[in-house]
């Protein structure tokens, strides 16, 4: 990590000096972005937000403090990426339980009253990311992400005890929203607060107040599926404890078992089947002891003594998604720039068994945090905003289209050898479906439709292996300055940033025309939409990957874009340029065309949005300036 850019100190480096301004009061009048809801989707929203300092942020939660236990588990492949972004990836890593394999077991074929192993699969494809898929309980990534808000310079926490009871807009007022909240502990329980807001999102799950206010409706399955949930700690001799474990016994149901952080834990799914007006009090009611007897019936012959439950819900949850994640269509049909949004689990739903809630309900706070940033810091205008309800809905749509063809493979009985013509799911099938479906649950298959954030892949081909719309696959590299040996996409964080990854050219003639057009034309995108004062990077990250080893790259020899002069200093950033690692060769691990180089644009969300030559700086500014104002520099008045 970088620090000391505006001068020396001793104190801790991940806690950002205080912002100027006025001291937190209770709740102002008026604040630039209202989050409802402190769960995963909007937290992410809040941590994020803080990195543009000049724009005010109030998250409200009506529960009394922050979450303690329970809930969502799994973190993604593409989530651990994200926190790595955030700067939290090392201490999720060492806190998770890491999914290295997973097991499948079925009824024995000679006693199906007890059941066996039958396939030990990696759980993640080599190669798909640099990070591991790991197991971690929601509450203690609620607090990662509490703690970065903290640490930020605006110090925020958010106001528990608070939840919004009602929403209007009015256009005609700077701060069209006008929400009223109500204090639900405390002394002034029942109180009403009311709060202005320029814009409103929506954090707050799956029976969201705000999706209720702008008329949307979550569609879908009219049936809920349930599941047995319970965190426990217990002695058993089955073998695959330590192991993600997916069970299917001949009569008994089938189990998910998903060991925990620490060492010790491990969570037990239970499938309780379609929840239907016939039985859903039997299943609302259904106690802890009958998980764990069910629990241990689908384990026989092995025995499961259970010492303590930490946890425990019958989670019952339905495939279901609104048509939009903004109030963008007015109840009279006019469309109108967005102004209130919904994320997460307010917007889409989905069963426990992929573990996509919390992982696709937290990759919407990301998509959304940089664009609101961008708008509100006025460097775009507000029709980016239109792009997070088009990039995400459909995103959701077809997360909801695999979990629902998956769950159904788990859900369903193991295929008789015996009786075939009863049905039931072959479980090899299972199995390769699960090694086939990895992308999915990995979260890396997201890849957004050419628009306005996602170029046409008329080059792709320069850099194959950096597919447009998908999120930047991150590979080794060495950095030249101090050769150090690092991930290249490690060096980007969750700022606000647009990266220009610059991947040199055989000779280094269009890599070098390339920054000096962007440090000195006029016609320059990074110069037109960087404001007047700020750092020349500030808006724009251009990153260099060289050809040659790291020894024989002279350091004066790089363009002075390279070596940009920031802060109050004029200090030089000596972190922005690279080469290959030499045993990973960036060139040949992302298909990057050696002769002509290219020009990668990664959105500050990680998402590849264009693929360029070196020398397209005329595809680069169509591409790039309806995007940004570009009327707050000098140079272009
Ligand atoms: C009880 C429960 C058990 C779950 N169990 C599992 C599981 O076992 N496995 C799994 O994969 N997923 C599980 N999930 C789903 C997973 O937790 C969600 O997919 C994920 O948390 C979605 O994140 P979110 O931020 O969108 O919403 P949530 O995490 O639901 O957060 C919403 C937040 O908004 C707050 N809120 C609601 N209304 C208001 C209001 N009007 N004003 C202010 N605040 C408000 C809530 O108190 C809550 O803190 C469970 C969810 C719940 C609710």
């Amino acid at each position: 990590m970088q620090f000391h850019l505006n001068g020396f100190r001793t104190d801790d480096p991940t806690i950002e000096p205080t912002a100027e301004g006025a001291p937190r009061v209770d709740m102002p009048d008026a604040v630039d972005v209202l989050i409802v809801g402190s769960g995963p989707a909007g937290l992410v929203l809040a941590a994020q937000l803080p990195q543009f300092p000049s724009v005010t942020t109030r998250i409200v939660e009506r529960r009394a403090g922050p979450l303690l236990m329970g809930q969502a588990d799994g973190v993604a492949c593409r989530t651990v990426e994200m926190f790595n972004a955030f700067g939290l990836g090392e201490r999720l890593l060492r806190e998770a339980y890491w999914v290295n394999e997973t097991v499948f077991w079925r009824p024995d074929a000679d006693n199906r009253g007890a059941i066996r192993r039958t396939g030990r699969v990696q759980d993640t494809e080599t190669g798909m990311s640099e990070f591991p898929h790991v197991i971690v309980n929601q509450a203690r990534i609620q607090e990662y992400l509490l703690d970065l808000m903290r640490r930020s310079a605006q110090r925020l926490e958010p106001d528990y005890g608070l939840e919004l009871v009602d929403l209007q807009r009015d256009d005609t007022n700077d701060y069209p929203l006008r929400v009223t909240l109500r204090r639900t502990d405390g002394a002034g329980a029942g109180e009403d607060v009311t709060v202005r807001a320029r814009y409103v999102v929506g954090c707050d799950g799956a029976r969201s107040r705000v999706r209720a206010t702008i008329g949307q409706t979550l569609n879908g399955d009219a049936a809920n599926h349930a599941w047995g949930v319970m965190d426990a700690l217990a002695v058993t001799d089955f073998p695959d404890i330590r192991l993600k474990a997916a069970i299917q016994s001949a009569s008994k149901g089938n189990l998910l078992i998903i060991p925990r952080e620490g060492g010790y834990l491990v969570r037990f799914y239970v499938d309780l089947g379609d929840v239907t007006p016939e039985n859903r009090d039997s299943i609302k009611q259904l106690k802890v002891e009958r998980i764990i007897e069910t629990a241990q019936k689908i384990l026989h012959p092995y025995s499961l003594d259970v010492k303590e439950v930490a946890w425990f819900s019958v989670y019952e949850v339905g495939q279901r998604l609104t048509d939009r994640f903004d109030d963008a269509i007015a109840a009279d049909g006019e469309v109108r720039e967005p102004r209130v949004f919904i994320a997460g689990d307010a917007c889409h739903t989905h069963s426990a068994k992929a573990g996509q809630g919390m992982n696709v309900s937290m990759q919407d706070g990301f998509n959304l945090g940089w664009k609101l940033g961008a708008v509100l810091q006025g460097r775009s205008d507000a029709s980016l905003l239109r792009t997070y309800s088009d990039e995400r809905q459909p995103v959701a749509q077809e997360l909801i289209d695999f979990d629902k063809e998956w769950s159904a493979m788990m859900a369903a009985p193991p295929k008789d050898p015996e009786r075939p013509e009863a049905g039931g799911v072959d479980p090899a099938e299972l199995q390769a479906y699960f090694v086939r479906a990895g992308r999915y649950t990995a979260g890396v298959a997201t890849r957004y439709r050419s628009g306005a954030l996602t170029g046409e892949a008329t080059y792709q081909s320069l850099a194959s292996g950096f597919t447009i719309g998908t999120r930047f696959h991150s590979s080794p590299v060495v950095r030249i300055a101090d050769a150090k040996p690092m991930h290249l996409g490690h060096a980007a964080r969750a700022d606000g940033r647009w990266r220009l990854y610059a991947f040199s050219d055989a000779s280094g003639n269009a890599l070098e025309a390339l920054c000096e057009h962007l440090a000195t034309s006029p016609e320059s995108i990074v110069r037109l939409a960087t404001p007047d004062g700020a750092d020349a990077d500030s808006v724009f990250d251009l990153r260099a990957v060289l050809q040659k080893p790291h020894r024989e790259v002279r350091l004066e020899d790089l363009p002075a874009s390279l070596l940009p002069r920031k802060g109050r200093y004029g200090l030089i950033d000596y972190e922005k340029a690279f080469t290959c690692d030499a045993s990973t060769d960036i060139f040949d691990e992302r298909g990057i065309d050696r002769e002509r180089g290219a020009l990668v644009v990664v959105r500050p969300d990680q998402y590849v949005a264009h693929v360029l030559p070196l020398d397209a700086l005329a595809e680069l500014n169509a591409f790039l300036r309806p995007i940004f104002r570009t009327d707050l520099s000098s140079r272009n008045r």
